[in-house]
């Protein structure tokens, strides 16, 4: 969609309110959540195989204008119980905004799934000027108090050694995001800490987070802020055995991780992992890809999220004897 026409649909006068049929004076909760949220984007150029947001909102971002922003921050802000702070100006991903191929006819013959894996495209506009000007024109609303970003954000677009052509802008915006718009708690997507896992879901390394997760703590420490990021990580997705769920325990043990923010992988239509799921085939390289299927497998992969609740300890001490990875229990278990 282009912008007139992405506007055209978010200046419909939608009454912002959940639908009639919940008539209940309880909160519900999933309203309570987006009710002060924006939504400044459609679309995502990430390509991950397990994601089905490109397929029914488009590879190609489409964004709104400012103005249509603007006029929708101004309809939240008279909400009767708005103080001044919105928990979202966001999209799939927060901070891909406005971008897009430089050159279209490149892009329109294009068969990537994606525009930032294995590499970030040279043909694509990773500036996130637009971005700090809209969240500028914002809060400069006199209504607005705070913006919060509530959505993930694509954080290897934010570091230099992986978008190498990204610009004083990609700082600018990182240090003002920790420093202004993270609510406490920001969210980020890993997904795992296995390279082979990683590169069969495209997604970059986990030495990448670990370099974003210094800069995190570096500048929210420097400007004072307790804060913390919140990693979003899968199991069983297909790629994945038990001994990359045990060393994914490990590696985030050892990066100071109890994670919260988890789930077993779900297949669902028209992605790349759903094809592996079913066929246990890579359909890019046709080379065969193992797949937990069964609740057994699933759960066993599952567990090593947990290493520190007392009730999988002995399973996982098991499973780690046999899998030949005694290095990790003294690690892992402390036994
Ligand atoms: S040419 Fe680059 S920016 Fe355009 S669709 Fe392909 S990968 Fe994306």
């Amino acid at each position: 969609m282009e912008e007139k026409e992405i506007d055209k649909i978010y200046d419909l006068p939608f009454t912002r309110m959940p639908h009639f049929k919940y008539n209940s004076k309880e909160p519900i909760p999933a309203y309570e959540m987006i009710k002060f949220s924006v939504n400044i984007h459609r679309g995502c150029f990430g390509g991950c195989s397990f994601c089905t947001i490109s397929a029914h909102q488009g590879k190609f971002v489409s964004s709104r204008s400012e103005k249509s922003i603007l006029d929708e921050v101004k309809k939240v802000s008279q909400l009767p119980d708005f103080k001044g702070s919105l928990s979202d100006l966001g999209g799939p991903s927060a901070n891909m905004y406005k971008m897009k191929g430089v050159d279209r006819s490149i892009c329109a013959k294009c068969k990537r799934p994606s525009c930032i894996f294995p590499k970030i495209c040279f043909n694509l506009n990773t500036s996130h000027k637009p971005l700090l000007d809209l969240y500028d024109k914002v809060e400069s609303l006199p209504e607005i108090k705070k913006v919060n970003i509530g959505s993930g954000i694509r954080y290897d677009l934010l570091m230099r050694e992986r978008n190498t052509k990204g610009g004083d802008d990609i700082d600018s915006y990182l240090h003002r995001l920790i420093t202004k718009n993270v609510s406490g708690r920001l969210k980020i997507a890993p997904e795992h800490t296995s390279d082979n896992v990683l590169k069969i879901m495209r997604k970059p390394s986990f030495e990448l987070y670990d370099s974003f997760m210094k800069k995190f703590n570096s500048i929210s420490e420097k400007a004072g802020l307790k804060q913390q990021i919140i990693p979003y990580f899968i199991s069983s997705h297909p790629g994945s055995k038990e001994e990359d769920m045990a060393q994914l325990a490990a590696d985030t043990k050892a990066a100071g991780l109890q994670l919260e923010q988890v789930q077993g992988f779900t297949p669902t239509p028209m992605t790349n992992a759903t094809v592996m799921y079913y066929t246990g085939i890579n359909p890019y390289d046709l080379k065969p890809v193992y797949v937990a299927r069964t609740k057994n497998e699933k759960e066993r992969q599952h567990m090593f999220f947990f290493w520190y609740k007392p009730e999988f300890k002995g399973r996982i001490k098991n499973t780690l004897e046999k899998l030949g990875r005694t290095d990790i229990i003294k690690n892992l278990l402390g036994k």
